[in-house]
Order: structure tokens, then C-alpha cells, then sequence
């Protein structure tokens, strides 16, 4: 049909089967949020571009060249959609007061945008998980945060994930290796690429983010940041490898580990698998104790992570994963005008019972409503027919479980109870 309007490449409509996988996921990580004390932030999904501009970094891929930015017609204000979460987050608990002289740690979830190259695993609008601590400067809730996804995958039964660390100091041992950087980079300047070049002087930490393999020697034998760390944040990676030592948690130290976004210090990690290709990053953060003040508010350390849910979901695909998924427990057949009426009165009534009901609507022959109570994959069917109506009873059929297949006739008022019994001795 040549007038269609189709959705927009890289941003995924989650269709009625993909979604419980979705609602899975989501029940299992309010479970797991709770758990570790974090309370729930809704920020709005357009803010101003000045923020992102600010709070990830001018020189940034993001920034550079994967923001939907446009201009409010009304007013000519520059907003952006957000590619990421933690800005609005800090935007948001700066404005309200929720950061001087307190902790807070929090958490959020839904849609982000960059306008990236749509793959596998790599999309338009994708969605996150994100999680932020704040006013904390010690080790032990990086270690907590880190702690929390290992958790995280084996609640949700993954494998095969790994995770990566490394320090990236402080601001002055970043100037101080910056300057070596640049120095031994120059010597390359014939063979960076043209991002490379451009960012040799903005952003040379980033040059050494390549995945160009040509240069991966080149980045290789780059001077260390850890080199040129001080006492403090030494002694802070120490403490948080003993933390992750202590919890029995597996770390590599990737000396290259730095990460897309500007404001990191000290502590970035990622936990990454080798199932989903290039892909592979499901979850990535860090401490960013400058950026609060680079947004206005007073000084206030943090650290914080994202994760994908998208590639979460396919990791948990790939890896079959059984995922408990919720069915309802009856479909309600009926026919005839009495019968209708009843029916509709009984669906109601079970599911003030507690019990998940659908009623069949729209009318057609027993026949193409036991077709339908079948593909619902409801554990019983309920049968009101005229005899049914006339004599206030009702048919209950087992379709899936233990008994399948199993009929019983019990009065209406006995219904819910029955089914109950039924469903819980399954
Ligand atoms: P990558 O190196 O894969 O581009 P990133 O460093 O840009 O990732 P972050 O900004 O750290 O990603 O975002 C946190 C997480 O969000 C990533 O680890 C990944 O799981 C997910 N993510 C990032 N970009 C996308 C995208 N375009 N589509 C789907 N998921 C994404
Ligand atoms: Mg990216």
C-alpha cells in the first residue's frame, strides 16, 4: 500500500509477543532495585541540548554526531532527545534539592535516542536501565554498584558475562597524562583517522577508543593513565578491587577502558559478553564527581552505570533462557443471551478472587471460542451454556497443566473456589 506510514529505522515497535519477555525483565529488576535500597526518578525524555552539551561532553560521539536535536517552533529553545540518563538525572535532583548534604540513590528507566547505525544490538531509540548513587565518595557503592548487576545476571540466569574495570584518576593525573598522550600521539598523526586527528588535542584519551585495528598497536604501547595515578586514587582502586575481592566477583583490568562520555573519574567498568557480537557492552558506568558541579550544583560525588535493556533481552534469547511468563488462568466460553450475561458477571467476579480472566467478547460458535481459549493458553476454560445459565452452574475444563483435559460441572457460587483448589494443587 503506497500510503502506509512505516515506523522509524532503528526505533522498534515491541509487538504483543516480544512484550512478556519485556514485563519479565521488568518485574525482575524492580525486585532487584528494591533490594539494594534504590528509589524510583522519572525525568522527562526532552531537555534542553545545553545540558548534553555540558554534562557529556562536547567532543564526544554523542554530542558530535548521534543527538536528535531540533528547535522548538514556538520559542526557537534547542532541546535535544536525551541519549542518556544521567545528565537529566543530575539536571533534575539539582533543581529539586535532592543532593545537598544527603545520599540519594536512584534509579530510572525508559527510551533513549542516538542516532547511530541500526544492527543488532544497536538502535535508534533503545532503552535503559540507569542507576545513580549520590554523595558518596568512598569505593564501597562503586563496589555496591558493581555488585548489584553481577547480582542483576544471575537472577535473570545469564552466563558468560565479564566484567572489565579500570581507574581513570583524578582530574590533574588525567592533565598530567593528557600531556604525555599528546606527545607520543603526534608521532602518529600521519596514520590516525580523520577522528583521531580531530580529537588528538580535544579528546586524545578518546583516540586510544579506537576500534580501528590498524591502530591497536598504537594504543597498545600508549602511556598509562595508571602510570601517572596519585595516593587517593590509588588507594580508591585498591579499596574497590578488595570490595569485589571480598563478594567473590571476577574483574580484568583493562588499562583502555575509557569510556564514551566525558565526565568520568576514578572508577569506569563494563560488563560485557561475547554472545552478542560487536555488541557486546550490556552494561557500562562509573564515578563522575565533578559533574554535579559542572551542572550548577554544589560539589557531590556519584557514580552510577546503563545498561541495554534491548541487548539484555537478546542475551537472554540467545542464551534460551527459561523465562517465567505470565498466562491467564481462565478464558470464559459462553453462548446465548443469558448465558452472556452471566458469563460477564462471573469474569468479574473471579477476578475480584484474585484469578486472571478472559472473557471471550464478540460472539461466534463454541468451536471458535474453544480455538481461541486454547491459543489464550489459559490453564482452564469456563463453559457457560444455556443448560449452564438455566441451572446457575458451570463447565470447567483443564487446557493446560496437570489434569488437561479433565471436565467437572459446579455450581456458580462454588466457581472460584474450585478453580483455586484446582490451580493450586497443580
Ligand atoms: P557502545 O560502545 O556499544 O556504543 P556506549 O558506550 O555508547 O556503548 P553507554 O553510553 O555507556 O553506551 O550506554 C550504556 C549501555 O546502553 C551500553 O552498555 C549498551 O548496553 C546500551 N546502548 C548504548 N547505545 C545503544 C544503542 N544504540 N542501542 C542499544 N543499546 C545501546
Ligand atoms: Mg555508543
Amino acid at each position: 500500500m503506497s500510503n502506509q506510514i512505516q515506523g522509524i529505522r532503528g526505533m522498534n515497535d515491541v509487538l504483543p509477543d516480544e512484550s512478556p519477555v519485556w514485563l519479565y525483565f521488568e518485574q525482575v529488576t524492580r525486585e532487584w532495585l528494591a533490594a539494594y535500597g534504590y528509589k524510583n526518578i522519572r525525568m522527562p525524555i526532552v531537555e534542553s541540548t545545553h545540558l548534553f552539551v555540558r554534562g557529556v561532553g562536547e567532543h564526544t560521539d554523542i554530542v558530535e554526531k548521534e543527538m536528535y536535536s531540533f528547535e522548538d517552533k514556538l520559542n526557537g529553545e534547542k532541546l535535544t532527545l536525551r541519549p542518556e540518563g544521567t545528565a537529566g538525572c543530575v539536571r533534575a535532583c539539582i533543581e529539586h534539592g535532592l543532593l545537598y548534604n544527603q545520599t540519594q540513590r536512584l534509579w530510572y528507566m525508559g527510551p533513549m535516542y542516538r542516532h547511530e547505525r541500526p544492527q543488532k544490538g544497536r538502535y535508534r531509540q533503545f532503552h535503559q536501565i540507569g542507576v545513580e548513587a549520590f554523595g558518596m565518595a568512598s569505593p564501597d557503592v562503586d563496589a555496591e554498584i558493581i555488585l548489584m548487576l553481577a547480582d542483576l545476571w544471575q537472577r535473570l540466569g545469564l552466563k558468560n558475562v565479564s566484567l572489565e574495570i579500570n581507574s581513570l584518576g583524578d582530574k590533574e593525573e588525567r592533565a598530567a597524562h593528557r600531556e604525555a598522550l599528546i606527545r607520543y600521539l603526534e608521532q602518529f598523526v600521519d596514520v590516525l583517522d580523520e577522528d583521531g586527528k580531530r580529537r588528538l588535542y580535544t579528546n586524545p584519551l578518546r583516540v586510544l577508543d579506537t576500534k580501528n585495528p590498524a591502530l591497536q598497536e598504537m594504543a597498545e604501547n600508549a602511556p598509562k593513565l595508571s602510570d601517572f595515578l596519585g595516593e587517593e586514587s590509588r588507594l580508591h582502586f585498591e579499596g574497590l578491587k578488595a570490595l569485589l575481592d571480598v563478594a567473590g566477583i571476577s574483574y580484568r583490568v583493562n588499562s583502555r577502558l575509557v569510556r564514551g562520555l566525558d565526565y568520568y573519574n576514578r572508577t569506569v567498568f563494563e560488563w560485557v559478553t561475547s554472545d552478542l557480537g560487536s555488541q557486546g557492552t550490556i552494561a557500562g558506568g562509573g564515578r563522575y564527581d565533578t559533574l554535579v558541579e559542572m551542572l550548577g550544583g554544589k560539589p557531590c560525588p556519584a557514580v552510577g552505570f546503563g545498561m541495554g535493556i534491548e541487548r539484555i533481552l537478546l542475551l537472554i534469547e540467545e542464551q534460551s533462557v527459561a523465562v517465567s511468563l505470565a498466562v491467564p488462568d481462565v478464558y470464559i466460553v459462553h453462548q446465548g443471551d443469558a448465558a452472556a450475561r452471566l458469563a460477564f458477571v462471573t469474569a468479574q467476579q473471579l477476578r475480584t478472587t484474585g484469578l486472571n480472566v478472559i472473557l471471550h467478547c464478540g460472539g461466534g460458535s463454541f468451536k471458535s471460542q474453544f480455538k481461541k481459549a486454547d491459543a489464550s493458553q489459559a490453564r482452564f476454560a469456563v463453559v457457560i451454556g444455556e443448560t449452564e445459565a438455566e441451572t446457575l452452574t458451570a463447565n470447567i475444563k483443564t487446557l493446560n497443566g496437570e489434569g488437561a483435559g479433565e471436565q467437572r460441572t459446579v455450581a456458580l457460587a462454588e466457581l472460584a473456589m474450585t478453580i483455586s483448589n484446582t490451580h493450586e494443587g497443580k
